[in-house]
């Protein structure tokens, strides 16, 4: 018998017929002598449904009272599923985030988890109950609900099974496993069996949104066991398939994980800043980028040009969302610096990572990116490199051409990918 955490996403949750499916799967595995906790977010669509609501009446709403109403979709499908539970005859409770005291910062609208009270949800279960609770949300230490982010009940479940110590999390969703790249722009992109939790973590950060990147990052703190899985497949298959089945998050150092690429990420959640001729003198950096770190807002990648007679061009990128806020900030703190010809903005961009813990011992990946790029003359806008990912900025017209390409040139639609990859390199 073990303790396992399940997380069922928006789709997998989006009619009462899924949430019935939901509820077999789940009563299967209970059957069957397993403790299980399940972790579901809102109906698909709903939590976009209620922050449009709250955006009607506040353009930029208050984030404390946003968090009152985001949260509520999650409220709406525990309820649900534990009916559903109750109508196949098993015994089931489900909680708010704040009802079982998942505490949190006071980050509104993106909370960080800072301690669970199991103790409640323990006794549920050795009552014989399937704990049902909602994902996306705590409360802060005075009672105030929050929110943990876009996707962020991928966070709460492996929160849930670090804290209660579970067995295994799975995090059942819509595709069968985590892949290469996104399946649904690259057709032929792969399923990979296991993927190392660096690269996990890296995808993750860089705008895959197949896991919340705080969940991987619980995931690896605290080395759950976790597995990405389909909730689409039929809900009575036995539980040693869907156990082999999906991708699992591995912890070890193997050199067999050591492939050159891995996967490529992308985000369309990108914004370019430059300010044209300012001085090249130090400490400009510091203005520019200080009066950005202030008003709270992240800055990605950062270019400044080479100098030419004392001055040069400074660009850097934001959250697309953050792109109004920044030129209001830039206006404000840093107006002496701006020419006649003002802050330039793009907010037509996109960026792709290739990302693989190989990359360490090989250099090359760089170069055949661009000459990749090059040969579909797709102009490369800025440049990032980490230990294990290469990033670039270009124009979001031309981000699924690039991906496909960049998918194809680096074998990842190959199962052989090592080998084909140091053939390519050569
Ligand atoms: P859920 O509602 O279950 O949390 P999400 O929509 O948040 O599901 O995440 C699943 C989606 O992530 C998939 O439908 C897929 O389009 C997308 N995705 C992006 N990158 C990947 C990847 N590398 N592997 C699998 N899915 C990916
Ligand atoms: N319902 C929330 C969202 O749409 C959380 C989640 O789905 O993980 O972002
Ligand atoms: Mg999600």
């Amino acid at each position: 018998m073990a303790l396992i955490v399940q997380k069922y996403g928006g789709t997998s949750v989006g009619s009462t017929e899924r949430i019935k499916n939901v509820a077999r799967r789940v009563a299967k595995w209970q059957k069957a002598g397993h403790d299980v906790i399940v972790v579901v977010s809102a109906m698909s669509g709903e939590t976009n449904r209620l922050i449009a609501l709250a955006q009607e009446i506040q353009k930029n709403p208050d984030p404390r009272e946003l968090d009152v109403v985001a949260s509520t979709g999650e409220q709406v499908t525990i309820g649900l599923l534990a009916m559903a539970l109750k109508a196949l005859g098993r015994k089931a409770k489900s909680y708010t985030g704040p009802q079982v005291r998942i505490l949190t910062d006071n980050a509104f609208t993106k909370a960080r988890i800072k301690e669970i009270d199991a103790h409640r949800i323990r006794e549920d279960l050795e009552n014989g109950n399937v704990v049902i609770v909602a994902g996306f949300q705590g409360c802060d230490s005075e009672g105030n609900i929050t929110t943990l982010g876009r996707g962020g009940s991928d966070t709460s479940a492996v929160a849930l099974a670090a804290a209660l110590k579970a067995d295994e999390c799975l995090i059942f969703t819509d595709v069968d496993g985590i892949y290469t790249t996104d399946p649904r722009v690259v057709s032929n992109a792969r399923k990979m069996d296991k993927v190392a939790f660096e690269e996990i973590l890296e995808m993750a950060s860089l705008g895959s949104k197949v896991l919340q990147i705080r969940s991987v990052e619980f995931a690896g703190k605290y080395k759950v066991p976790t597995r990405v899985l389909s909730s689409l497949t039929d809900p009575d298959i036995p539980i040693e398939e869907e156990e082999e089945s999906g991708t699992l998050i591995t912890f070890e150092d193997s050199k067999m994980e050591r492939v050159l690429v891995s996967g490529i990420a992308f985000s369309r959640n990108e914004a370019k800043i430059t300010l044209p001729h300012v001085p090249d003198v130090p400490g400009i950096a510091y203005k520019i980028l200080g009066s950005i770190a202030e008003a709270n807002i992240e800055v990605d990648m950062i270019v400044q040009n080479a100098s030419k007679d004392g001055m040069t061009d400074f660009s850097f990128t934001v959250a697309r969302s953050d792109l109004d806020k920044a030129l209001k900030v830039i206006e404000k703190e840093v107006s002496p610096y701006i020419q006649e010809g003002g802050v330039l903005s793009d907010p037509s961009i996109a960026k792709i990572s290739v990302v693989g813990v190989g990359m360490r011992s090989h250099a090359g990946v760089a170069a055949k990116m661009f000459k990749v790029l090059a040969e579909e003359n797709i102009n490369i806008k800025m440049i990032t490199t980490s230990e294990i990912r290469v990033s670039i900025i270009v124009d979001e017209k031309y981000m699924e051409l690039a991906v496909r390409a960049l998918h194809k040139a680096f074998g990842l639609d190959k199962e052989t990918r090592s080998m084909e990859q140091s053939r390519l390199m050569h």
